[in-house]
């Protein structure tokens, strides 16, 4: 068979898709089009050491795990595609045929709303190799203060990374603790304590009305409380978009401006049709997860980049004989010396219990609970039990799970994971 396999979108998910795609036999032609300049690349360390400035963006590169023998369109976007005459149109012009299609453009960084104060000189969004590049140029110069819009993972990380170039750290949080939308409060407490010992002044339950600037340089923010906070870099932290405009008018279905696929990663479009020559994977992809039943999932994982990547390019070849995709979610984040890992999603939870370890230890497994069933499991610096847990999370365990184990504590009372009232 040659028929012709179309990859949009070069990186973690479409390299490791393409790469199963190879695997599961396909001999045809092969093209990978991504609208950045560069080879795919691994974005977790840009946000940790390529900012702090332990290796160059360069280091970044991810293998090839598997020799792809591909056309590769780096630098050129695709703008548009027509499903029905199965084409893409790239950024130059030219027209693209396909007979099956992976759809892995990723998402991007929430920008600042607005632009003429994004565009000041000293305002970052962190997504790419060279943003990350920009800001540690940045915070090599040593500016007098950095502050950071938004305390999710990337923020987190990006105060970390401050805080041990000595830099001074302001953090405004729309929540009552960094994280706690994910982690709830009872947790989130706990490392907003360990980010305020390290020096970082969190501004909680926080939002920035607009930024400052003077000749083109960003000065600082004034708050909606009309507090003004001086700072020579802002990173802008407010998560990230799909990246899905290019699909406007293609008649493809979209949630929240996420792809919307079946549980083997075929999308469907506003008619509802499915469209298996189509399969979408990665940040960009919400799809029915068979774990978490109220509605679509998407994911901002590394492992899911990588495991739906590779399910979608063996589904596009192979067919849909085999079980819909059900990897476990799972994600980590390292900061302020901590190591933190997830496993599972703690969307719903409505009790935690502290199920090795503890607070006051400092290094703890906190366990997440839907209706009696464990959901989730969260380490910070104890991941040694944590796939006991995960196991436990994927046979649908009661809650809590485990019992009797080695360095529990013997009362694990449940308690609230105090969820942060929702933001307007
Ligand atoms: C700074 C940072 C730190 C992170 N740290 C962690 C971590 O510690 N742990 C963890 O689990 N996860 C982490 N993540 C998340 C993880 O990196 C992502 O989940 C993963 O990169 C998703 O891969 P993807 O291939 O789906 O999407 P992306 O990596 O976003 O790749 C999509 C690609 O498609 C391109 N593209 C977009 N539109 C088009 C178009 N129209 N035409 C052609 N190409 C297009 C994009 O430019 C990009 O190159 C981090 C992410 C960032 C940004």
């Amino acid at each position: 068979m040659s028929e012709r396999i179309v990859v949009v979108g070069a990186s973690l998910a479409g390299l490791r898709g393409a790469e199963a795609i190879r695997l599961a036999g396909h001999a045809g032609p092969l093209t990978l089009v991504g609208d950045e300049p560069h080879a795919p690349y691994d974005r977790p360390s840009l946000s940790k050491h390529v900012i702090a400035g332990e290796f160059g963006a360069g280091a970044t590169t991810l293998p090839n795990l598997v020799a792809l023998d591909a056309e590769w369109r780096l630098g050129q976007a695709a703008v548009g595609l027509d499903a029905v005459k199965r084409e893409i149109v790239l950024s130059g012009g030219e027209q693209l045929e396909y007979d099956r299609l992976l759809i892995t453009t990723g998402a991007r960084a929430r920008s600042w709303h607005e632009p003429l104060e994004a565009a000041l000189t000293g305002v970052f969004t962190l997504r790419g190799r060279d943003d990350a590049e920009a800001l540690r140029g940045a915070l090599a110069r040593k500016p007098e203060r950095v502050l950071i819009i938004g305390g999710g993972f990337i923020g987190c990380e990006a105060a970390s990374v401050c805080r041990d170039l000595g830099l001074a750290v302001t953090m405004v949080d729309p929540g009552p603790a960094p994280l706690a939308r994910i982690l709830g409060i009872s947790v989130s407490g706990f490392l907003r304590e360990r980010m305020e010992r390290a020096g970082v002044e969190i501004r909680p339950n926080a939002k920035v009305r607009s930024l400052t600037g003077e000749a083109g340089r960003v000065t600082g923010a004034i708050l909606e409380d009309g507090a003004e906070v001086s700072a020579e870099i802002i990173l802008v932290a407010l998560g990230a978009i799909p990246n899905t405009d290019w699909l406007d008018g293609s008649g493809l279905a979209r949630e929240k401006g996420a792809l919307v696929c079946d549980s083997h990663c075929r999308v469907r479009d506003e008619s509802g049709f499915i469209h298996a020559e189509i399969r979408a994977a990665g940040d960009v992809a919400a799809f029915p997860h068979p774990l978490y039943d109220d509605g679509l999932t998407r994911l901002e994982h590394w492992g899911n980049a990588v495991a739906q990547g590779a399910y979608a390019g063996r589904a596009l070849v192979k067919g849909d004989d085999g079980p819909a995709f059900s990897e476990l979610p799972t994600f980590w984040s390292n900061q302020f010396g901590l190591t933190i890992k997830l496993a599972g999603l703690t969307k719903g939870a409505d009790s935690l219990a502290f199920v090795q370890g503890s607070l006051k230890d400092g290094r703890f497994i906190a366990a997440y609970g839907h209706e009696g069933r464990t959901i989730a499991a969260l380490s910070f610096d104890c991941a040694r039990w944590l796939p006991a847990y995960a196991a436990a999370i994927e046979a649908r365990a009661p809650f809590p799970p485990i019992t009797g184990a080695v360095d529990q504590l013997t009362r694990l009372g449940p308690i609230d994971p105090a969820w942060p009232v929702a933001q307007g």
